[in-house]
């Protein structure tokens, strides 16, 4: 019998030996090879086979324990009995050598640094990469195991490269606003682009940047080339000078969603952005090919108009809006603060039966301050698992973070918090597309960026069913149905979710 420990002694002499003993002199010839080993092995010759026949049990057992890694040019068991046709050793598979040999060693492969290799730009790349691979040197094989799994793991996948793929195709190229440094610009440009008459007396209403961008083109000789240059290119921010301004005092801390700017004495401006051009204004979409496991139509597929219901979210029974792939939702929920709307109490949102409008999909909630916990405790209570978290950090007029939030007890809040559960296994949505961060702009009161719309669109798909529960007039979108108490009457397209609407409303009139 041979122990385990004595076929050490085999897989050092196969490395140490390499290919030598299968080439001249010893030609593989069995004898010969257990010559070289007992020779191999002189101060350690306890484990060792004593006789020939001994050796070929051993080479035997051997070839049991590391899975066929010796081939020879027939069969072993001819070794014993034929004189003519014994068996020689012709090949050695090292990979399958090294790897009993740590295991046997019970070590852990030597712990080399790996060289960087180049990222491989595909995955054929990434194979034929590998499999150019030398693999011979010591060591190296469980190295190379480990590395190539993990690699697989880390990869994106193909369903992902294909996601950013067609992200890039539907998607806007907004470039981040570049803001005029240059202070005698917005001085000029607001000399010949603001009428003075119309906000000497504040009751008037400013013109719009349209009307604007018409005055200073009418005034151009008046102004430099490089002024006017500049305010098609870049943003500007005009200095209005109320009557009751005093520039002593700086920029309102407000700036544009200052709630007295009528009577406010600090100073306030009119954003000029440049004007967009024709062509940026164009969709980029072209002829998609990705399809992402979405029906191949959707491309040339129209989208579904905007849909939305005034109600009373509490009331209104959530089967007949039948389910979605995503919800987004921005409760009322009452902090405590002085809103220009009605908000709900906290069981009250709790208690609405959102699972009736999902089976599986992802559902995005608003949270500020104290709800943050009641809305993971909703999540969690609605069937969902909280996955991630999303946050908007907001930007005033100036394009620079707010530091004079309107909310925070303690400290100014100057982000939003989004919480992102999902439900089911939606294997559906195109994964990695998008960041957990948003940086963007306030507009009014509780008003949340339109980039998380884009965002969604991008996880779920143009078609897939999508719904915004306290949404207002201005969160209406193609392809999505809104809900909340403050938009304007009723439009229902799906053919389905009217009748039941109808039938709903047909059964209780009031
Ligand atoms: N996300 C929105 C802001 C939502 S503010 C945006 O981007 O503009 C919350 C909205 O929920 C308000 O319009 C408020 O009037 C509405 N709301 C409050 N209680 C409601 C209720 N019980 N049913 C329906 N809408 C309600």
């Amino acid at each position: 019998m041979h122990s385990l420990d004595s076929f050490q002694h085999f897989t050092d002499f196969l490395l140490s030996q390499g290919d030598t003993i299968l080439s001249s002199p010893i030609n593989g010839e069995l004898w010969k090879v257990r010559g070289v080993f007992l020779e191999f092995c002189k101060e350690d010759t306890y484990h060792t086979p004593t006789t020939y026949t001994d050796f070929i049990d051993y080479l035997r057992l051997f070839q049991t324990l590391s899975g066929g890694s010796l081939h020879f040019s027939t069969n072993l068991s001819h070794a014993l009995t034929s004189t003519i046709s014994r068996p020689r050793l012709i090949w050695i598979n090292f990979t399958t050598i090294k790897i009993l040999h740590y295991r046997l060693r019970g070590l852990a492969p030597p712990k080399k640094q790996p060289a960087r290799r180049k990222e491989a730009k595909s995955l054929l790349d990434f194979i034929s990469q590998k499999a150019s691979t030398p693999t011979v040197e010591l060591g190296q094989v469980t190295r190379l195991t480990v590395e190539v799994m993990t690699d697989f793991l880390h990869k994106v996948t193909a369903r992902t490269s294909l996601g950013r793929e067609r992200a890039k195709l539907r998607t806007f190229k907004v470039p981040f606003p570049q803001v005029c440094s240059d202070s005698k610009h917005a001085l000029q440009l607001a000399n010949s682009g603001l009428n003075k008459r119309e906000y000497i007396s504040s009751s008037k209403q400013l013109a719009s940047e349209y009307i604007v961008h018409q005055r200073i083109q009418q005034a151009r000789n008046a102004l430099s080339a490089e002024t006017y240059q500049c305010s098609l290119g870049k943003i500007h921010f005009l200095p209005i000078l109320y009557n009751h301004t005093d520039v002593n005092l700086g920029d309102c801390s407000y700036l544009d969603t200052c709630h007295k700017m009528r009577t406010c004495r600090y100073l306030h401006y009119f954003t000029l952005n440049p004007l967009k051009s024709e062509s940026a204004m164009k969709m980029v979409e072209k002829d998609l090919d990705y399809t992402i496991g979405q029906c191949f139509s959707e491309s040339f597929r129209s989208i579904t108009p905007p849909q939305w219901i005034n109600c009373d979210v509490r009331s209104l029974p959530f089967g007949i809006l039948g389910k979605f792939a995503v919800i987004i939702s921005d409760p009322a929920w009452d902090i405590h603060m002085s809103l220009p709307y009605g908000t709900c109490k906290d069981d009250e949102l709790l208690e609405l039966p959102m699972h009736e409008l999902q089976d599986e999909g992802i559902i995005m909630l608003w949270v500020t301050g104290r709800s943050i916990e009641i809305g993971r405790r909703a999540l969690r209570k609605w069937g969902y698992q909280i996955s991630d978290e999303m946050i908007w950090i907001k930007l005033n007029q100036l394009k620079r973070t707010i530091v004079t939030g309107r909310t925070g007890h303690w400290l100014n809040h100057s982000k939003e918090h989004l919480l992102v559960g999902l439900k089911g296994d939606p294997r559906w949505l195109n994964l990695r597309v998008d960041t957990d961060v948003v940086v963007s702009s306030t507009r009014e009161t509780s008003r949340k960026p339109d980039e998380f719309y884009d965002i969604i669109e991008r996880l779920v798909g143009p078609h897939a069913r999508k719904l915004e529960i306290f949404g207002r007039a201005h969160n209406t979108r193609p392809g999505w149905l809104t809900i909340g108490n403050q938009l304007q009457g009723v439009s229902l397209h799906e053919p389905e979710v009217k009748y039941n609407y109808e039938m709903y409303i047909s059964q209780n009139p009031n």
